[in-house]
């Protein structure tokens, strides 16, 4: 086994229950139900302390995209931290420019200003697009439009772009300018319309809403592609190209958060190449550096980073900096990452192994709980209801039991339950977002696992 001794498991057991705070979890139980202490991953595979394995069907939290165990990734960082670990990004380091220069192909977008979390990737963008106005004399245009049920991050601005009501209501009031339209969720279409015959009716609303606040109150748009959290949410291909036409018609930017698509998620670099489309600024994270180092960026177009071009003593320039900005040691790790992901073309596998996987979800309909399989790449969800007729979601403490059934029997799933219980909303899901070196064979283990636990307990 490849686990750790029992004593040292207990040890830090211990200690993390006497001192660590976790996020969204009850500390009264964990006594009872301790977290997950994992040691060590390989490939797909994350190791427990008593040795146990598990496929991460979630690859951590959607971001271990290159999977685990890569000691280039290590090696490469080794080498950069000994060199030199950091110097601020208000100068220049190797890694970092290189990095840049290679994110900005992937993403044919020029210019990249690095962060440390998806959070602070959006949380950039939104001040980068107001002073993108303000620097071109439209100071009016502060207004952000994000959708509901949405999740953009945690900060406070993040969260008031984003629109889940259980992440933000124990911290209101939210900061203000921002709005929200519903999204793209034909399963649960929040106008009752039916795709195609509804016309697109959720990106019309968004021209609706910029023409009802005034056009030149609006900064920007945000959106991911594929609305992941709440389940997963692929739009209509023509979606997409609708809101980025109805955007650019209106002088209002367009930001595409990437936190989850991107990095070879959905079986392109960038979620938003599948759709044709060009973001004016671009928030990626999490597979950017696959989890070995915190990294994350904003990436710019060229024409919006001229915008902030012009003599020094007039002021355009980005007016925020971040401390571990452009890390060097986290640039060394990114740039092995994409460097193995070019290589073992791990975007061409999450395509072909992602297709998989979603055709072998697609063949547990037979279930009385399924409600729909959605995905791209290896990015998928699987919402459950209580009735296919009536579409109430599954309760959520049947959810938790699926996602222990699975587990136990080591598969580890993500999952997702929503605000309402009517379903009016949001649905119930299991949500899978595995390593992209996952093979069909684990693809397979996956679903034959989920179709055990869905017998288990229902
Ligand atoms: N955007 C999306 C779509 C996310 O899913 C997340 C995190 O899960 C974030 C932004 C925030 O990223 P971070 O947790 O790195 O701040």
């Amino acid at each position: 086994s490849r686990g750790i001794p029992a004593e040292e498991a207990q040890k830090a057991l211990s200690e993390d229950l006497d001192h660590v705070w976790h996020p969204l979890l009850q500390h009264k139980t964990l006594r009872e139900n301790p977290p997950l202490l994992m040691v060590a991953g390989h490939g797909a595979t994350v190791v427990d302390a008593e040795g146990r394995e598990y496929i991460d069907a979630f690859a951590g939290l959607w971001c271990v995209n290159v999977g685990y165990g890569r000691t280039e990734i290590a090696e490469a960082a080794y080498e950069q931290l000994r060199k030199l670990a950091y110097y601020p990004h208000t100068q220049a380091n190797v890694p970092a420019a290189l990095l840049a220069d290679r994110v900005s192909r992937l993403a044919g977008m020029e210019h990249t200003y690095f962060v440390n979390s998806g959070s602070e990737a959006n949380e950039a963008a939104f001040k980068l697009a107001r002073q993108y106005h303000k620097n071109r004399g439209q100071p009016e245009r502060y207004k952000i439009i994000g959708r509901y049920y949405a999740y953009h991050g945690t900060t406070l601005a993040t969260l008031a772009a984003g629109g889940l009501p259980e992440r933000r209501v124990k911290y209101e009031p939210m900061p203000d300018g921002f709005l929200h339209a519903p999204p793209a969720y034909c399963y649960r279409c929040p106008f009752g319309q039916k795709y195609p015959s509804c016309g697109l009716a959720c990106a019309r609303y968004i021209e609706y809403m910029i023409e009802a606040e005034g056009p030149e109150t609006v900064a920007a748009i945000v959106m991911e592609p594929i609305q992941s959290g709440v389940g997963v949410l692929v739009p209509p291909d023509e979606y997409l190209p609708t809101v980025a036409e109805i955007a650019r018609r209106h002088g209002v930017l367009l930001i595409i958060d990437e936190v989850i698509n991107g990095f070879g998620r959905t079986g392109r670099w960038f979620a938003h190449q599948h759709y044709g489309i060009r973001p004016d600024l671009m928030a990626v994270a999490k597979g950017i550096s696959s989890g070995y180092l915190p990294l994350a960026a904003t990436l710019a177009t060229d024409e919006v980073f001229q915008g902030f071009l012009g003599d020094p003593a007039e002021g355009r320039h980005a007016m925020q900096v971040n401390t571990w900005g452009g890390h060097a040691g986290a640039c060394a790790a990114a740039l092995k990452n994409i460097e193995l992901m070019e290589r073992e073309d791990l975007v061409g596998n999450a395509e072909r192994v992602g297709a998989h996987l979603i055709a072998g979800l697609r063949s547990l309909s037979h279930h009385r709980w399924f409600g729909e399989v959605r995905g791209k790449g290896l990015l998928a969800a699987l919402e459950l209801v209580e009735d296919p007729d009536t579409r109430r979601p599954l309760a959520g403490a049947l959810l938790n039991r699926i996602a222990a059934a699975c587990q136990a029997r080591g598969v580890i799933v993500g999952k997702y339950a929503g605000w309402s219980a009517s379903g009016v909303g949001t649905g119930t899901a299991l949500l899978f977002s595995p390593p992209l070196v996952l093979t069909r064979e684990e693809a397979d283990r996956i679903v034959a696992v989920v179709d055990e636990a869905l017998r288990e307990v229902g």
